[in-house]
């Protein structure tokens, strides 16, 4: 054998992994394109000041709200590797609060209006949120009631051919901006899973009332409310899929939700990597760069190996989702991982980074604090370790 002949590793090789096609990749460089040029310089201006509904907008024209959604309502009809692309690439913003404002109109809020709503809701509220000019939140969780779903206390009961809701949902993702909330409600109170409806309620009803912008530890480009409903009419076409059925279709609602959450873990650990892994080549300690010592090459070995893991769980259990599977312990499993390597690989970059990962200037810090809400933001990692744990008879 010639030495020409002698194989040899390329780490900088970009390989596509096999979900991909070659058209999957055109996609992620366009996003990544627009995101870097048209989003990330914002992203500090946004941890002020929430991101402007422009992005919306802008992002619809782009055709990207839709890029998974059927083309009958202005969507793009590309399978859903192309939203796993999305999530990966608006990591990019350096803004989690924005990715996952996206996230909650693409992936939170549409899926269950395309998959359950009657033509007209589709054309209503899926086609402008698509075409970016309506924002939509989703309301599952209430001041007494988060993890234990089951356990809401809004409710919406018959009057005549209406429905009057009252109650109060708290945290709402895009509560203060959206023009509709994909509400979950119990019908009948004494129906145990049996007894939940959803709705799309419009916000400018009345008897919706923005109550509270609250204030948080990261994700601050995002406004997050305390919503409440006092005596709000809607009429039955506002019923979401059917009736006595919500609680199953939330349920279905939330696993494309932790998918993508967990893409957007993996995406958003990579970034904080690779700023990181530039960050030890360039900062010297005790004459040399700091990546050439080896307890800290072994945390960057560490790390990689953590998301390379989570990478592939995403990938994996997206290639059954796309085929027709309903893999809802791999999606847990992913979820978990993925949202608790994320919260490591982060807190381990402020570690490399010194007392710089700790200033606001360098970006690490918030890294940390917007990837932090994936251990409890659609179902904590404990909820997700007893889904896991349950799926096997226990
Ligand atoms: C920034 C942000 C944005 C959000 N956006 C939205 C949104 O747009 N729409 C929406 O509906 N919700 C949203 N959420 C809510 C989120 O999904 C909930 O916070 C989450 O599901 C946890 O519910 P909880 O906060 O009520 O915690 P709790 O349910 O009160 O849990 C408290 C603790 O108890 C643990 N625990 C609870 N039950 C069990 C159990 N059975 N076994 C073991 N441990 C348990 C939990 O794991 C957790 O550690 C958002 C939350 C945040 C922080």
């Amino acid at each position: 054998m010639t030495t020409e002949n002698v194989l040899k590793p390329d780490f900088a090789t970009n390989r596509k992994h096999f979900i991909f096609t070659d058209e999957h990749e055109q996609l992620r460089d366009s996003i990544r394109r627009f995101v870097i040029k048209e989003l990330q310089p914002h992203s500090e201006e946004w941890e002020e000041t929430t991101f402007p509904d422009w992005v919306f907008e802008r992002m619809g024209e782009l055709g990207f709200l839709g890029l998974d959604k059927p083309e009958a309502y202005g969507g793009q009809g590309g399978d859903y590797y192309t939203s796993l692309v999305l999530a990966e690439e608006i990591a990019h913003s350096r803004c989690g609060g924005l990715a996952m404002g996206i996230a909650v109109q693409t992936d939170m809020a549409m899926p269950p209006i395309l998959a359950f709503g009657t033509e007209e809701q589709k054309r209503e509220w899926a086609a402008p949120a698509i075409a970016g000019t309506k924002i939509l939140c989703i309301g599952i969780t209430e001041p007494d009631a988060g993890s234990d779903v089951a356990g809401i206390k809004t409710h919406a009961m018959k009057d005549g051919n209406e429905y009057v809701i009252n109650g109060s949902k708290t945290f709402i993702t895009n509560g203060h901006r959206a023009h509709a909330i994909v509400l979950v409600t119990k019908t009948d109170l004494d129906a145990g899973y049996d007894g939940f409806t959803l709705f799309i309620v419009p916000m400018d009803l009345p008897g919706v009332i923005r109550e509270k912008r609250l204030k948080k530890l990261g994700m601050h480009a995002s406004d997050t409310a305390l919503l409440a409903f006092q005596d709000v009419r809607v009429p039955e076409s506002a019923v979401l899929g059917q009736i006595g059925k919500g609680f199953y279709h939330i349920m279905w609602e939330l696993q494309g939700e932790r998918l993508i959450g967990a893409a957007g873990a993996v995406a958003g650990a990579q970034q904080v990597f690779d700023r990181t892994l530039e960050y030890a080549k360039e900062r010297k300690a005790f004459g040399r760069s700091i990546g050439h010592f080896q307890v800290i090459r072994h945390k960057f070995a560490e790390m990689a190996t953590k998301i390379e893991t989570a990478r592939q769980m995403v990938y994996t259990t997206a290639w059954r989702f796309q085929n027709g599977e309903y893999p809802v312990r791999e999606i847990t499993m992913a979820k978990v991982y993925a949202s608790r390597i994320a919260v490591e690989v982060a807190d381990e970059c402020i570690q490399i980074h010194g007392g710089n990962g700790y200033m606001k200037e360098y970006g690490i810090e918030r890294a940390w604090r917007d990837l932090r809400l994936n251990r409890i933001g659609a179902g904590t990692d404990e909820i997700m370790l007893d889904v896991i744990g349950r799926s096997y008879g226990l």
